[in-house]
């Protein structure tokens, strides 16, 4: 792989497990819910997170599958049995580059009801027309999960060429033309919900002309608008220290690590005397140094410390 690829897909990754953060911080996603992003340069491809709940994803999680959903390499993991969701748009919409599907309860009351969800202030133009899809109504009774390819089609004809679409009883789904538009409209798609919910109890709910929504819309899909707001959550993100382990690399990247540490040690030990023995503290991993302290065996205390290139 070329090392721009590489570099190309490890800063993809990390973006996407960003993003499930920033919307699990956000509470649109919880134990449940998935994002996922189009492979750059092969369309019939896409990655997403193994099973499990999006706030503790990392990039050693995140797997490729093809367009029916399936891993494009082997793999042990346990996979989201509604990935189909996300292939099945990625099938229908070539102009789509990330999902997420959610069952934030800003939405749900919309889901349940079957109310109708408008734009109702600016920032929420995003959503434009939101269509709803009733898998009962195809499918009949089902665990209300979807997981055959059929309904994930089916899903998909409901969106449309739109920004999202209500799953009744069940949750939303989000598009985008990258992930961070698709956060942006995730998190201002549920902020829209959760106002217009309070506001239809007060009565008459004002909602945005046509041309409103289109004009706004486009304003807010504009890289200044999605980056101002992208560079926000990071920041709420690192504030709740919900970014650890967002940059930690791969399985077998640690296990090197972990073997030039074992190499190094054993260099060292001939360089102690019989009654000391050596810690190596964990480190920066760019710098490539590591910081030992030389003990007394009997009283772990340090005698001595040094800095070793490996
Ligand atoms: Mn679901």
């Amino acid at each position: 792989m070329p090392d721009d690829l590489a570099e190309l897909l490890h800063e993809l990754k990390h973006e996407l497990i960003l993003a499930t953060r920033i919307l699990a911080n956000q509470n649109v996603l919880d134990a449940f819910g998935h994002v996922s992003v189009r492979h750059p340069r092969d369309p019939k491809r896409y990655f997403i997170p193994r099973h499990r709940a999006p706030e503790l994803a990392e990039i050693a999680d995140i797997v490729e599958l093809d367009l029916d959903s399936e891993p494009v390499r082997p793999t042990q993991f346990r996979l989201y049995s509604e990935r189909v969701i996300h292939g099945e748009i990625y099938k229908a919409r070539p102009d789509i580059n990330a999902v997420c599907h959610h069952h934030s309860h800003a939405v749900l009351p919309f889901c349940i009801s079957g109310r109708e969800l408008v734009p109702v202030f600016h920032l929420g133009a995003v959503i434009g027309h939101v269509p709803f899809w009733d898998q009962r109504e195809e499918f009949d009774d089902t665990n209300m999960l979807v997981v055959s390819p059929e309904e994930g089609a089916s899903l998909a004809r409901a969106l449309g060429a739109n920004a999202m679409v209500l799953m009744r009883r069940h949750g939303a789904t989000v598009v985008g033309t990258n992930v961070r538009e698709l956060t942006f409209c995730t998190v201002f798609s549920c902020d829209n919900a959760a106002l217009q919910s309070p506001a239809m109890v007060h009565g008459h709910v004002d909602r945005l002309s046509p041309g409103e929504i289109e004009r706004a819309a486009a304003h807010s899909a504009r890289p200044p608008s999605t980056n101002r707001a992208w560079d926000y959550w990071v920041r709420h993100v690192e504030k709740g220290r919900l970014d650890a382990g967002a940059h930690r690399v791969k399985a077998e990247d640690r296990e090197k690590e972990q073997d030039a540490e074992t190499a190094l040690a054993a260099s060292l030990r001939e360089l102690l005397t019989d009654s000391e023995i050596c810690v190596i503290h964990g480190a920066a991993r760019q710098s490539n140094k590591r910081t030992l302290s030389v003990l007394p065996r009997r009283r772990l205390k340090t005698t001595r410390t040094a800095v070793a290139d490996h």
